[in-house]
């Protein structure tokens, strides 16, 4: 593949940065991980022509597809690629101008904060996410989302983003924790959020910040608001959430607050897949049929690190790092009555994405087939042996 390589794309300032991946040059050592080399000046064909082309990080070739698919600006780049090139390597990806140049979020509270543990720019970080999980509270991602954690770990080109809602002043304390103010259990609520985003290598933890309360609101508009900038910043592939028959009203305002953001966004910038993962009743319940799997059988040293950091939570007596490796070890054995294990961990997830392709559905009515479906099956069971 030579010559011209036509694109479009569109941003607010209309500013586009250009990346393509190249193979190093012989003789020099290898590039890390997927750095770019920059184009030469690019030659316009267009309505518009892009500004030169900077350095930058190959971002994921889903996202360069979502970028293709909203078609407001057009431009070319003259790739001139190696015979040798593969497909991956001319991959070319387009990250908005704005972002580059450290775009600052604004989110509703301004307590809120975004933490990346690697340090690279933050606008970056965002735009690199590939998969992300929105939770309540501090500790709910690593119990619910291990497998977009996973997905991502060590991997070059998969990104995990995690965003925790409240603000974990109201959060249960007892022993070394007992006599500390709802101040303090923020600060340190925070700062075990963060040890996992370190253990976990994520791309970045948003930490937004809302009292329980807030969330519970639903005349109060400042979440789904949050969540769209996020959304708009990280596009993510695949986003993970509470379930929606989960018990725990946060988890299920959370949950409805992620959906609205989501069907507020263009079509083309909505993610793949959207699951609500289980924390506050598991999703056992549910048909085998209706039960997204994943498998978390690798790294538990991984898994009980991500989980045992949050010790506020766990040495006043709720063994939650016990219970979710428990949990996880019971999903796989039960999962299927007469095969053996093949899986030593799983977690199940609630399908969303219908209620993302389709913003007409009504949602009560949605998790209402699924139990619909469990009871249906029980009454067949029992009139079949009776
Ligand atoms: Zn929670």
């Amino acid at each position: 593949m030579t010559g011209f390589v036509s694109l479009r794309a569109e941003s607010q300032s209309g500013n586009f940065v250009l990346f393509t991946k190249r193979p190093p040059p012989p003789q020099s050592p290898p590039l890390a991980g997927g750095k770019l080399a920059p184009l030469s000046p690019p030659a316009c064909r267009g309505e518009a022509c892009p500004p030169p082309v900077e350095r930058g990080e190959l971002s994921h070739f889903v996202k360069f597809a979502k970028v293709l698919q909203r078609k407001s600006v057009f431009f070319c780049v003259n790739l001139r690629p190696r015979k040798s090139m593969s497909g991956n390597e001319i991959t070319v990806t387009i990250a908005k101008q704005e972002q580059e140049n450290g775009m600052s979020l604004k989110f509703t509270k301004h307590t809120a904060e975004v933490f990346v543990p690697d340090q690279t720019p933050m606008a970056e970080a965002l735009e690199r996410t590939t998969h992300m999980a929105i939770g309540a509270h501090q500790d709910d991602l690593e119990i619910m989302a291990f497998d977009g954690i996973m997905q991502c770990f060590e991997h070059e080109e998969r990104w995990f983003c995690g965003v925790v809602v409240t603000d974990g002043s109201g959060s249960p304390r007892n022993g070394l924790y007992a006599n500390y103010s709802d101040e303090a259990m923020r600060t340190v609520r925070r700062q075990e959020q963060k040890k996992a985003a370190v253990i976990g290598e994520y791309t970045a933890q948003v930490l937004l910040d809302h009292s329980s309360a807030s969330v519970k609101d639903k005349t109060n508009p400042a979440i789904t608001e949050d969540l769209i900038r996020l959304f708009q910043a990280t596009q993510p592939d695949v986003v993970y959430t509470h379930n929606l028959a989960d018990k725990h009203d946060t988890h299920v305002a959370v949950a409805l607050r992620v959906i609205e953001a989501l069907r507020r966004l263009p079509t083309a910038a909505r993610p793949r897949r959207v699951y609500g993962c289980e924390i506050w009743r598991n999703l056992d319940w549910m048909v085998d049929d209706d039960k997204i799997a994943f498998d978390c059988s690798t790294h538990e040293n991984l898994q009980m690190a991500l989980l045992g950091v949050f010790d506020s939570q766990i040495s006043g007596g709720k063994r939650y790092d016990l219970a979710t490796m428990g949990r996880r070890r019971a999903n796989a054995t039960y999962y299927a009555s007469h095969d053996m294990d093949t899986s030593t961990g799983m977690t199940f997830a609630m399908d969303l994405t219908p209620l993302i392709n389709d913003t007409d559905r009504a949602i009560s009515a949605y998790v209402l087939e699924f139990i619909e479906r469990f009871a249906q099956e029980v009454t067949k069971q029992l009139e079949r042996l009776q």
